[in-house]
């Protein structure tokens, strides 16, 4: 039998970053994860440490791009039919949270968490030289339409105001060539983001942090977490290696986390996007400078190490429907017209899945009736961006200290 202060449950972006700080606080740790480290949404996402990103990412309520997602004419939205039943508690209640008052209101607490992406990102890189996959070069947000960025710059101003954060608007290609020099006149304006971090290969950088983790005396163990019970004063999970006993346990499960909270009687309506993602080889000559955002088509373009990233937006999707990367398929010819892009480097997609709340908030706190019993996820399109942060708020709460900042809006119990 291994014993530990804490389990942690869950080897992703969220857990890897959790156990490491707890283990710098000389708790002792033991991560728990069926696979190797960092192989689910944290393998092979966009890349952005989102320190703009004060606003969640909420459902567009225009009738017309509702109707064309239902018609599964969008290519930032698609929609797997047969799960819909299932996903419907959780579509209704992201819809009525989208409205534009609750949304904008939502940016209070949101942003509570994300002004702490960076600085919990040094604290959590100490000690590593994981800083070398990361590069301070921001973000481009593109507009096909006129109207689309006036929408869009209303908001982007207005948020800027709230929480000072540096942008610049670029109207016309030639102001946008200056940032990239290579794009086609297929913008009419963008907005450009000073402060997100570009992470060159978001697997490697947890895996950095997991070395550290292990390098400070953590454990990792390859066992189903689903095998958790409640043994008198603390939690157990069954191993190949015999039971992992720990007086805490935290779920950061990811898409998978609201299957074990179920199973101690607290139902969660999250909802599963599913992204994916594909490498294209660089064009010689022709680089891709920054990091872009095609707003109409709810693509990114990101230059990684592995080669020029291609992420799509969500697909909703149950947890047992076979990967559909129809997005990658819609979305390459479009993107390819945008920007020189060469051959695919893999043949098969990459497949991801965002868990997200109806209110768009991620859950971390206490269970509720459940000691020490701790939740980490459900961080939707801002998971990389907020794993430090939240392990920081868990470790706190481990310890009993006083919460750096309001919790109520993440609080398991909400719903
Ligand atoms: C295409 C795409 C682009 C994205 N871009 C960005 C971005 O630029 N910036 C950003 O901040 N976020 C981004 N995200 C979101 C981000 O990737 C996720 O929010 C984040 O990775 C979630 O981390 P996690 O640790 O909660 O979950 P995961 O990384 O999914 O980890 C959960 C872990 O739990 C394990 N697990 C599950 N069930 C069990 C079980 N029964 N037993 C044991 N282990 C189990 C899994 O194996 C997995 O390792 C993107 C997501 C996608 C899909």
């Amino acid at each position: 039998m291994k014993k530990a202060e804490v389990l942690v449950l869950g080897a992703g972006i969220v857990g890897v970053s959790t156990a490491l700080e707890l283990q710098k606080r000389g708790i002792g740790t033991i991560l728990i994860d069926r696979n190797t480290p960092g192989l689910g949404a944290s393998f092979g996402n966009s890349g952005v440490i989102q320190r703009e990103a004060v606003l969640p990412y909420a459902m567009p309520r225009n009738i017309i791009t509702l109707l064309k997602t239902f018609a599964g004419q969008s290519t930032a939205a698609r929609l797997h039919l047969p799960s819909m039943p299932a996903m419907l508690p959780f579509l209704i209640r992201y819809w009525w949270h989208s409205s534009k008052t609750r949304h904008h209101a939502l940016a209070t607490p949101y942003a509570s968490l994300i002004e702490r992406c960076i600085i919990s990102y040094e604290r959590a890189m100490e000690g590593t030289d994981a800083r070398e996959l990361l590069s301070p070069d921001g973000i481009l947000s593109g507009f096909r339409s006129q109207r689309a960025f006036n929408a869009a710059r209303r908001e982007a101003d207005l948020m800027a105001e709230r929480f000072n954060l540096p942008l610049t608007h670029l109207e016309g290609t030639e102001a946008i060539r200056q940032v990239l020099p290579h794009i086609a006149p297929e913008f009419c304006a963008a907005t450009q983001y000073y402060q997100s971090v570009i992470v060159s290969d978001p697997h490697a950088l947890l895996m950095k942090l997991f070395k550290k983790f292990k390098k400070l005396g953590g454990q990792f163990v390859s066992a189903d977490a689903m095998t958790l019970v409640q043994t008198g004063e603390g939690y157990t999970v069954s191993s190949d290696s015999g039971p992992l006993q720990g007086t805490h346990v935290v779920n950061a499960l990811g898409a998978h986390a609201a299957l074990l909270t179920a199973k101690f009687g607290l139902k969660l309506p999250m909802g599963l996007k599913r992204g994916y993602h594909i490498h294209f080889e660089p064009v010689p000559d022709a680089p891709l400078t920054a990091t872009l955002a095609d707003e109409a088509n709810g693509y990114v373009l990101t230059p990684k190490a592995a080669g020029i990233r291609l992420t799509t937006g969500a697909e909703f999707a149950s947890l047992t429907t076979p990967p559909s990367p129809i997005q990658i398929e819609q979305t390459e010819p479009i993107a390819r017209k945008l920007h020189p892009l060469g051959r695919r480097v893999e043949t098969t997609p990459w497949m991801g899945i965002r868990p997200c709340m109806p209110d768009m908030m991620p859950v971390i706190g206490e269970m509720p009736r459940q000691k020490n019993h701790w939740c980490a996820f459900g961080h939707g399109h801002q998971g990389l961006t907020l794993g430090p942060v939240t392990a920081d708020i868990i470790a706190d709460a481990i310890e009993g200290k006083s919460p750096k900042l309001a919790l109520e809006p993440f609080a398991p119990g909400r719903f």
